[in-house]
């Protein structure tokens, strides 16, 4: 590759993601002031937020007027089994309202009672209606949102870049390095600071709510080979209600607000199984109750033929359906032909949220690396062993705009900025190796493999016996990915996308695998059928770094908002946090 095929630009501050969390960092910093560019390996309008269904969360009581910004953390911090950081619980909880007042003011359609109040509805393991929405299309509604106000703020937005490495000098970010899905040019981003908000790693097992090339674990690689560390990849959600059939649609989501807005689930004998698994909240439970009361029915022989159980919403007036759940209407008659006002869905669990990530300051969210930042969906820290439906995109809008006024502090503030000829020398070989290899792998297979192995080894149960082995497995698919081939052709440089993804989800499952089999107990998303039961010696958070080596960091203590709750005798009794 010749040098002058590598464009180069310099910026303040570099966006990687134009999701909800990275567009709403960028809009930020435009509006202080500073210098942006965002980029992103999908289109803007088409980042992974876009399938984002039921709504976004913020006590504002316009329901429920007895809500307040502590329930919701009290909410937050139990239903995550106590894994989540207080402080960032609070920060989420206090600032989601706020959130909520930008998007209206930026023109974001949400949906209103015939008085004017926002609308909110009910999401599981809430106490109070607070979720806000736009039909079952609230991502949507949001990403346009988002883009439309990026745009009047000046924001430079570049799609299809692919980020391959960042770059770093002695501790400290000087840029990035990546190129241009299209085309295959190559890109060197000179940045003051960097802020990560690519997204989870989800699309690492095969019945995923994410689409192909999506949540492949990018950002979980782009940090870890940066020095930074990753924490509780292991707490993975399994969405309770993903598609079964067709095969190619599987996983496909089914929103929680079906159920929010009154769908029962049924076995194949047509029993309202949620009676036995959580009799008060029944389909309304938390989202790891409802996925492992759906994987049991199923796998202990009372589900469907095809594997699933029934949601069912036919009972309620077809007019509601088509109002309050117009996407998963039309989902089911374009993907399936079934119209859902007539006859169940039906559904299984499927791979949906990463909790784990890359390990933030609660506060902040500034990395290990200085200049460095992650946000949203590949952050971790607020939603511990399980979260709760409609907490990420407020978490993306509240965090992002967190992240934002932090990158434009550090811009502001840095003296000296070193570019290091070793790290863009290094990322530049990078590409240009991988794109000389001849083997006889494609990537493409070899994605596959490593969805096969996560949902047999690490799926909704797990064991140390079917983690090791995964462990094997993986190992072996590491090997041939060294003799990937790798071969862009006239349509694009799609196949060298595949490959760094493929990277991503090596990385990704290795520490998902290893935090999975380190975390002896049962908490929340992660159940372990060889230790059955929470631990209270396990609160803790697990951090991994890329030589392998594992920590376990006591969580911070119980916060003053949380006292007089008398939740502190929830603390290692899970059937406490049924109340
Ligand atoms: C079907 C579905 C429904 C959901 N419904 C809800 C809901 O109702 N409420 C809720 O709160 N949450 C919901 N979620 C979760 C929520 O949508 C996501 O967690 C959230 O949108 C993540 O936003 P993000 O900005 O962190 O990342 P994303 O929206 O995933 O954006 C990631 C960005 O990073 C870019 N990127 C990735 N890798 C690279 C790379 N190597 N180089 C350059 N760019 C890269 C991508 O192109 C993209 O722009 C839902 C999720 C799904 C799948």
């Amino acid at each position: 590759m010749s040098v002058a095929e590598e464009r180069r630009t310099a910026t303040s501050v570099l966006v990687i993601g134009t999701g909800a969390a990275g567009l709403r960092a960028a809009i930020e910093l435009a509006e202080q002031g500073v210098q942006v560019l965002c980029v992103g390996k999908r289109r803007r309008d088409d980042a992974h937020t876009v399938l984002a269904a039921g709504g976004i969360n913020a006590a504002l009581g316009t329901m429920d007027p007895e809500d307040s910004w502590e329930q919701h953390a009290a909410d937050t911090l139990r239903e995550g089994y106590w894994l989540g950081d207080p402080v960032s619980i609070e920060l989420l909880c206090r600032e989601a309202p706020h959130a909520i007042d930008d998007l209206v003011r930026w023109g974001a359609q949400l949906a209103r009672e015939e008085d004017g109040r926002l609308s909110q509805r009910f999401f599981g393991a809430h106490s109070w209606r607070r979720t806000c929405f736009a039909g079952d299309y609230t991502g949507r509604e949001i990403q346009l949102t988002l883009g439309k106000r990026a745009a009047e703020v000046g924001v430079e937005i570049r799609d299809d870049v692919y980020v391959t490495r960042l770059l770093v000098h002695d501790g400290r970010i000087s840029g990035a390095y990546g190129f241009d899905v299209d085309n295959g040019s190559r890109l060197l981003v000179v940045a003051d600071a960097v802020v990560l908000a690519a997204g989870g790693h989800t699309r690492i097992w095969r019945r995923s709510s994410s689409r192909r090339d999506e949540n492949t674990g990018d950002a979980m690689r782009l940090a870890a080979e940066a020095g930074c560390r990753l924490r509780d990849m292991e707490l993975v959600q399994f969405h309770p209600t993903g598609m079964v059939f067709p095969e190619e649609s599987s996983g496909t989501l089914v929103t929680e607000a079906v159920r929010g807005e009154g769908g029962v689930l049924r076995n194949a004998a047509g029993e309202r199984f949620m009676e036995r698994y959580d009799p008060e909240r029944l389909e309304l439970s938390a989202r790891d109750r409802v996925a492992l009361a759906n994987y049991t029915e199923i796998i202990e022989g009372r589900g469907t033929e095809r594997g699933g159980v029934l949601l069912d919403v036919s009972h309620l007036p077809r007019e509601l359906i088509l109002n309050r759940l117009p996407r998963m209407y039309r989902q089911f008659v374009d993907l399936a032909m079934l119209d859902i006002t007539q006859t169940p869905m039906e559904v299984a669990p499927t791979a949906h949220y990463s909790m784990g990530g890359v390990r933030v300051d609660a506060a902040s969210h500034a990395t290990e690396v200085e200049g460095l930042y992650a946000v949203g969906e590949c952050a971790t820290g607020v939603h511990g062993a399980n979260r709760l439906g409609g907490n990420s995109l407020a978490e993306c809008l509240v965090f992002g705009r967190i992240v934002g006024a932090e990158a434009a502090r550090w811009s502001r503030g840095l003296d000296v900025h070193v570019r290091d000829r070793t790290a863009i020398v290094f990322a530049r070989e990078e590409v240009d190796e991988l794109l000389a290899r001849r083997g006889e792998e494609f990537a493409r297979p070899l994605q596959r493999a490593v969805r096969d192995l996560m949902s047999e080894c690490c799926g909704v149960v797990r064991s140390e016996g079917g983690l090791r082995k995964g462990l094997v497995r993986l190992a072996e698919v590491e090997d041939r990915a060294r003799a990937l081939d790798v071969r862009p052709d006239i349509a694009g440089y799609a196949d060298l996308a595949h490959a760094f993804d493929l990277h991503g989800a090596l990385l990704a499952a290795r520490a998902t695998l290893d935090c999975a089999l380190e975390r002896r107990e049962t908490r929340g998303a992660h159940n372990r059928s060889d230790f059955p039961d929470l631990d209270p010696g396990s609160q803790v958070n697990l951090t991994w770094a890329l030589d392998g080596m594992l920590e376990r960091e006591p969580v911070s203590p119980a916060p003053a908002w949380i006292s007089g709750r008398s939740l502190d005798a929830d603390l290692g009794n899970p059937d406490r946090l049924l109340e």
